[in-house]
């Protein structure tokens, strides 16, 4: 159907542009601004499930199950080389961790 597939698509450019207003907003690290990254990210969770669309897998790799941060080396979270099974770890401030494999 058209129609459907043109509300995906809508759908899927929503997350990417809520993604990156989120990753602008945690990198300005301040208490407001990692709430409204979060709210953002909880938005873009909401139009997945609504119009049935996956999340990209480039965004789903960036965003920690638990709290909804966006995952940025550095600032808010770890990143772990596992080299012998093939992922990076990334770990949370919340301590949860996403293995990210890169083989
Ligand atoms: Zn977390």
């Amino acid at each position: 159907m058209p129609k459907d597939s043109f509300a995906k698509e809508v759908a899927a450019d929503r997350m990417h542009r809520l993604f990156d207003l989120a990753q602008q907003r945690t990198e300005k690290d301040d208490g407001a601004s990692r709430k409204l990254a979060k709210r953002y990210i909880r938005i873009a969770k909401e139009i997945s499930s609504h119009y049935k669309v996956s999340m990209p897998k480039q965004i789903k790799e960036r965003i920690c199950r638990k709290c909804g941060n966006v995952l940025i080396p550095g600032l808010n979270c770890r990143v772990r080389l596992a080299s012998s099974k093939g992922y990076a770890a990334y770990i949370c401030e919340c301590g949860t961790e996403r293995h990210v494999f890169y083989k």
